[in-house]
């Protein structure tokens, strides 16, 4: 033990006399073809740089960075070989033109340091770029230069990792407050953008926290799942493709669009605030406010918080479910990808991608629907970037074979687009006053605090049984049933509500509950009950207790709320 003591003492002692530069690829100012993906910095700590260019290699991305001082340097590029004994992904770092021996994407099963030896640096400035070698994938998360050769950063994406990170990048622990507002609305998806616009007609000073580059999330253009159930008409403004435009004609909302979520404050069972990180630049920026609304899909928030939630499927006995499983398991609905394909004006080929058809095997069905679909029973966050991967592959697996096969019929066939963001199905499901059940569905239960009506069917997905990337459905119609507002706030965190697919349900509830339209009405119900919070100067169970009636009243627009859900240009 004291031996290590002292080796760790002299690693300390000489890190910190090394010069050192970290440099984030996503920060890079040219990308090139290359595209900032976010989706798993939970994770795996960080927004990387890929390279999706479907087959086709990208365009360089480049930055020109300043060194500390001229000198030799150790270069360690973070980076994940995504199928280990393929290497789809490949690609060199240059620096002042020169090509590293190395090629980074070859090695490892997760993400790591890979070692780029040394290199000279020769002035205080170098240009850096990363050479994509394969269109498929490769994925560069950060560069770090370090003139202590002996030094080894660590591959543990933990809170050490983080702080070790922002040191080096200069970004302060304690984020710069960008003001107070009256509700934190986190996740811009259907359910979001619906709570966001309500709370903001109601008079609320909203920040809505988005981060993707879009909003709208599975709904979105980078997802494209139709929204479907019984709407208001809140919910038709944000359902379709005007919905960027009619969230920035609303001033109340400050808009934080590409920025994640990604830490709370807390005292005692409230959340103080919420820290988001810019995706592309890493800046932090701290947002106060005093209700607190998860439209995140997967309740973060209340994940980080400490929310009670509930994550697979319930067993048969727990609530007397008919469609539930005899047994409690992880189960959840599955992951999808996007993708197109066209006919295009001349013969191409594609790659052959063994790495890619020993997933997608014999299929050759390139009809692109949400049928494609996986990670049923992984576990949809934690495992999220393999089940995105898996998809991947099936996707150029199946492209590959059709080519083959068909080389006259397909010949002029391409992939138009393949989305990189994989739509998740199912996850964490918050636990509310009340949680919703398949007997609440079936009978129509009524709910003195009903604020939404579920609608169509009990969509249950399964792996399909040939191929593990297509999904099986079962899928049972119901009748419209009301929602109460106690699916809706946090048992256990005093000023969290959620809307979407992250409310209180069974797996079997949930899978009705889930509809896009559905938990748009979700957030329509909790942008009003935050205005109510502020209102009455309570919280989101003081509405149950004490203000249904008018919670009732603004969301089915009654009375004198009978313009308030109305665009606020229209109302001046
Ligand atoms: C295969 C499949 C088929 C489906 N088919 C249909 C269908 O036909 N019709 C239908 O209505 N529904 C369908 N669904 C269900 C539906 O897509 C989801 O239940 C729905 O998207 C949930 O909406 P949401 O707003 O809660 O979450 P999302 O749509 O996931 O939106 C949440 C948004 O929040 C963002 N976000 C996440 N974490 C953070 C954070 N920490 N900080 C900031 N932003 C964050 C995400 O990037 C995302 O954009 C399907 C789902 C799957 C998987």
């Amino acid at each position: 033990m004291k031996q290590f003591a002292v080796i760790l003492a002299v690693l300390i002692a000489s890190s910190a006399t090394a010069a050192e530069l970290l440099v984030e690829a996503e920060s890079f100012s040219k990308r090139g073809g290359w595209t900032v993906d976010p989706q798993f910095m939970d994770v795996m700590g960080s927004p990387y740089l890929l390279a999706h260019g479907l087959g086709k290699p990208v365009a360089d991305a480049e930055q020109l960075v300043e060194f500390p001082q001229p000198g030799v340097y150790r270069l360690w590029v973070r980076t994940k070989d995504w199928v280990p004994s393929h290497h789809p992904g490949r690609f060199q770092v240059t620096i002042d033109g020169r090509t590293i021996d190395e090629t980074f994407g070859t090695e490892g099963e997760d993400w790591f340091w890979h070692d780029g030896k040394t290199v000279e640096i020769s002035g205080d400035t170098a240009t850096i770029k990363l050479h994509d070698l394969t269109g498929f994938d490769g994925r560069c998360d950060a560069l770090f230069f370090t003139t202590d050769m002996d030094f080894r950063p660590s591959n543990e994406p933990d809170s050490r990792m983080a702080a070790w990170r922002r040191k080096l990048v200069g970004i302060p622990e304690t984020p710069p407050s960008i003001g107070n507002f009256d509700v934190l609305v986190a996740g811009g998806g259907v359910a979001g953008c619906s709570a966001a616009l309500v709370a903001a007609r109601l008079g609320l000073r909203v920040a809505l926290v988005q981060n993707r580059p879009v909003l709208g999330g599975n709904a979105s253009s980078e997802i494209d799942i139709p929204p479907r159930g019984l709407a208001r008409s809140v919910t038709d403004e944000v359902a379709g493709s005007e919905r960027a435009g009619v969230i920035a004609a609303e001033k109340n909302i400050e808009l934080l669009l590409g920025w994640h979520a990604f830490r709370v404050q807390k005292e005692g069972a409230r959340i103080i605030s919420v820290d988001a990180k810019n995706v592309s630049t890493n800046k932090e920026v701290r947002i106060n406010a005093p209700v607190i609304i998860d439209c995140t899909g997967d309740g973060w928030i209340g994940f980080r918080a400490g929310a009670e939630y509930r994550m697979g499927r319930e067993g048969r006995s727990e609530f007397d479910e008919p469609l539930a499983p005899e047994t409690a398991d992880k189960m959840t609905h599955g992951c999808t990808l996007y993708f197109k394909t066209r006919e295009g004006d001349k013969p191409t080929k594609f790659p052959d991608a063994p790495w890619a058809t020993v997933v997608s095997r014999s299929h050759v069905d390139l009809r692109s629907d949400h049928s494609w679909e996986y990670g049923h029973r992984l576990d949809t966050i934690k495992d999220a970037e393999h089940i995105r991967d898996h998809l991947l592959r099936a996707i150029y697996g199946t492209f590959a074979t059709v080519k083959r096969k068909f080389p006259k019929g397909a010949a002029k066939f391409e992939l138009e687009q393949v989305g990189y963001v994989a739509a998740r199905g199912e996850s964490r499901r918050l636990v509310g006053d009340h949680i919703l059940t398949e007997n609440d569905i079936r009978s129509k239960r009524r709910f003195p605090d009903m604020v939404a009506m579920g609608s169509l069917v009990f969509c249950l997905h399964y792996p399909g049984k040939k191929y593990d990337f297509r999904n099986e459905m079962k899928l049972i119609a119901v009748p419209p049933y009301p929602i109460p507002f106690r699916c809706l706030y946090s048992r256990n965190i005093e000023n969290l509500m959620m809307a979407g697919r992250d409310v209180s349900a069974t797996h079997v509830a949930f899978s009705s509950v889930k509809l896009m339209k559905t938990g748009g009405q979700l957030g329509i119900a909790t942008g009003a009950a935050a205005f109510l919070c502020k209102k009455h100067n309570t919280m989101p169970r003081g509405v149950y207790q004490h203000h249904i009636p008018e919670l009732q009243d603004i969301v089915f627009e009654r009375g004198s709320y009978k313009e308030s859900l109305k665009p606020s240009r229209s109302r001046e």
